[in-house]
């Protein structure tokens, strides 16, 4: 049976190789360290879990939820976006519940692409951000980032008739992988690029509370005028650690929203209503929780970034995200590295190729295990004499 010509367009799941290899290792008894997806291992807050057992309690909950989302979710969202990024949002029309934002982000591809449509996505890249685009038969074009521009784009250097013809630029700061930030001068920048090029702004803000020393990214719409053009994408999975929960909303310009509510109506029935109800209460959640979640994504970057410099990278410590974006020592790829790394320590990191062809020769680490286990991690390295 032949599949359809977006599938084979795909580029190859590459993780595929090494869940082979780490099944291998796992049957031989290895201990194995994964730090490969980005899988949060920090449990959502304690109420958050007693408010969706107390909604599963409820009968109601069990039934179809409506295509608007609850009005609870709704406007916890407002309220969050207005208490975390000082921006207005409309409880009505302008926030849609979401099965988590890579939902979210895939479908907004298929509201608005045609086939040979072409969208701007800085590489490298989360892989959400070009995917939909080619299962919408567009075709993604690359914005190279490098440690030269601390990975964030140079849109002075656009073509400007690409940027004419193209429909969506994708942007996602704090960015996975690479832990770039960008600040209110480069939005500034791109909002006055996409208002120019008749473009649509995407923001994916997945990391927008993960964040130290204090340097808090900001919202695409929090900029004047941006909310002609972005639609903005946010998650519970990392904030809240509930990544398995499958909860996340998109705000922003009401016309894009209702797009992709649109597309939705025809695709899901929504998010569960117990969960978005528990989401709720995560959203007006007070109190230290949020701090403790940076302060133990900082020890463990602290502590990582440190002990791989003891092993001769030189790397500095990311201001946000929870990854460190790594080369591969000089003799390898990031997939070989990574290939290494698993068999002679039982270390599993992402190869840089999953984020597109320019991560090639890095690998991605993901803090998603206790900072014990990351000092194990470094001595593991320092034993296999793994060094850069
Ligand atoms: C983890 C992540 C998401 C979150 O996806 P969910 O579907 O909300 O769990 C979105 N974007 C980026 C860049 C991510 O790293």
């Amino acid at each position: 049976m032949e599949e359809s010509k977006r599938l084979k367009k795909l580029p190859p799941y590459v993780f595929a190789e090494l869940d082979r290899l780490k099944a291998i290792e796992r049957k031989k008894g290895a201990d194995l360290i994964d730090l490969g997806m980005g899988n949060p291992n920090i449990p959502p807050p304690q109420e958050v879990i007693e408010a969706l057992i107390s909604a599963i309690r409820d009968a109601q909950n069990s039934r179809y939820p409506t295509f608007d989302g609850c009005p609870e979710f709704r406007s916890a969202a407002a309220r969050w976006c207005k208490k975390q990024y000082g921006i207005s949002v409309d409880e009505n029309d302008g926030v849609i519940p979401l099965i988590g934002s890579k939902e979210g982000l895939i479908h907004f591809a298929l509201a608005y692409i045609n086939p040979g449509d072409k969208t701007l996505v800085p590489m490298p890249a989360y892989p959400a951000h070009f995917r939909g685009t080619i299962l919408a038969g567009g075709d993604p074009v690359i914005l190279e980032t490098s440690e030269k521009t601390n990975f964030v784009p140079d849109l002075d250097r656009v073509d400007p008739k690409l940027a004419d013809s193209a429909k969506i630029l994708f942007l996602s700061y704090p960015t996975n992988p690479t832990a770039a930030v960008a600040d209110k001068k480069f939005f500034e920048k791109a909002v006055a690029f996409a208002r120019k090029h008749k473009l649509i702004i995407i923001h994916d803000f997945a990391y927008a509370e993960i964040y130290f020393d204090g340097k808090k990214p900001i919202s695409c719409l929090s900029i004047p005028g941006a909310e002609e053009v972005c639609i903005e994408f946010h998650t519970l999975s990392k904030t809240f650690g509930m990544a398995g929960w499958r909860v996340g909303f998109a705000v922003g310009n009401k016309e894009l929203i209702a797009s992709l509510k649109k597309i939705k109506t025809n695709l899901d029935y929504g998010l569960f209503s117990a969960v978005q109800k528990a989401a709720a209460v995560a959203m007006d959640i007070k109190g230290e929780y949020l701090d403790q979640m940076r302060a133990t994504y900082q020890e463990r970057r602290d502590v990582l970034v440190s002990g791989l410099n003891e092993l001769g990278w030189e790397i500095e410590k990311p201001q946000a995200s929870m990854y460190i974006w790594i080369k591969a020592p000089s003799k390898h790829d990031g997939a070989s590295f990574a290939k290494l790394l698993l068999e002679k320590a039982g270390i599993v990191v992402s190869p840089g190729i999953s984020f597109g062809d320019i991560g090639k020769n890095y690998v991605r680490i993901a803090l998603v295990e206790s900072k014990e286990r990351l000092i194990e991690t470094l001595s593991r390295m320092k034993k296999a004499n793994i060094h850069n």
